[in-house]
């Protein structure tokens, strides 16, 4: 299955990884958008040849041009850019690999032109969960989720035609490269203590995010909306190995697992080719070689964010929007070395305690708390 795509965040870890999997498997390649990467932006268009190219800044759309004078790729800037990007008529598949919320109106997009969705911004669904799934379901765009974990469930639930037989999701967390470790020790971690996952090759943002188990928090929460899922049906196992991806536990007592070497090349290969499968770059995983395979309960009130997320994944509302804006400023602030490690959930912390939630909200809704739990999270640190 040959599919035509549109990369939206091209030049970060996933982006990257989508288009070798696009080079292996011959996927044509029609858009590509970053932010500012200009020059990595250049040499993916010499390499792919997209229609059209997005620098959502402007100064390096502006840059791009010159660059690709020579070339018949179409450059666009700005919002409207990415918007194009996401529905461009010759894309089937639009791989959303932007992070954070700025991912969402772009999926949307996506979404309402009835595209495939390669869905490896979780937080979208994070956000705005809810609406999301339900606009897929009127246009009739699939969501493949392309984050290990749910694409892990998501083929352990391939032939199961009845939900109702479904008793359990199982995700399973590394633990990041702090588990064990008390509160104490956790206020000493440096930012590049932080920057070093012990089994994945990822953005900073997420990276982070493993540090402090917020990204399985969020995990949890995009594995709700995703298979519609009450938080009690969800566990979360720490997995140190990173084998074994997640779980799907069957109302006769039967566990599916989806195994593999820690390779995202995998997950973004199966939610292009899905149902079929392919040869593709992704390690193979070599059983005789593999470390024992270990289980343990994760721990919330030392890793406060996953504590917190899972409060805000039984709250719903934009209880969910709040977690995520104020942990993505308070992310932010301390990759700028404003704040300490154990600052990140005090704020997110604080944010929640401070912004109100609205029940069913609408998009508005969603982007006033988002924007709103950034703005306590920074006066916290005025
Ligand atoms: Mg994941």
């Amino acid at each position: 299955m040959k599919r035509t795509l549109s990369i939206l965040g091209s030049s970060g870890s996933i982006g990257q990884q989508t288009l070798k999997v696009a080079e292996v498997c011959g996927h044509e390649v029609a858009a590509i958008t970053v932010n500012k990467s200009v020059e990595l932006a250049e040499a993916q268009v010499r390499q792919f040849a997209p229609r059209l190219a997005v620098a959502v800044d402007e100064n390096a759309a502006t840059d791009l041009r010159v660059r690709l004078a020579d070339t018949d790729t179409k450059v666009l800037s700005g919002q409207e850019g990415l918007l194009e990007a996401a529905s461009l008529p010759e894309a089937d598949t639009v791989v959303t690999a932007i992070v954070g919320v700025a991912g969402l109106r772009p999926t949307l997009a996506a979404i309402d032109c009835g595209k495939r969705i390669a869905l490896a911004n979780k937080e979208t669904l994070v956000c705005a969960g809810e609406l999301v799934m339900s606009r897929a379901q009127e246009s009739g765009a699939e969501i493949v989720p392309v984050d290990s974990e749910h694409s892990a469930i998501f083929q352990c639930l391939q032939g199961c035609k009845n939900r109702g037989e479904v008793r359990r999701l199982i995700i399973t967390a590394s633990g990041g490269p702090f588990y064990g470790m008390d509160c104490k020790e956790l206020s000493l971690v440096t930012k590049e203590q932080a920057l070093k996952h012990p089994n994945w090759a990822m953005g900073a943002k997420i990276t982070i995010d493993s540090a402090t188990l917020m990204n399985k928090g969020l995990e949890f929460i995009e594995a709700m909306r995703l298979y519609a899922m009450p938080p009690e049906r969800i566990q979360i196992v720490v997995h140190r190995e990173s084998i074994v991806h997640s779980l799907v536990e069957f109302e006769d007592g039967a566990i599916l697992a989806q195994l593999g070497s820690a390779d995202m090349c995998l997950p973004i290969q199966y939610a292009l080719t899905w149902p079929e499968r392919t040869t593709g770059p992704a390690k193979p995983l070599d059983l005789l070689s593999c470390p024992p395979l270990t289980f343990q309960k994760p721990d919330p009130d030392t890793f406060r964010c996953l504590g917190l997320a899972l409060e805000c994944a039984e709250r719903g509302g934009t209880s969910t929007a709040i977690l995520n804006g104020a942990n993505e400023a308070a992310v932010a602030l301390f990759l700028e070395d404003k704040i300490g490690f154990l600052d990140i959930p005090r704020l997110v912390e604080r944010a929640l305690d401070q912004v109100p939630v609205v029940d069913r909200p609408t998009l508005e809704d969603i982007f006033d708390a988002d924007h709103a739990a950034r703005e306590a999270a920074h006066q916290a640190v005025r």
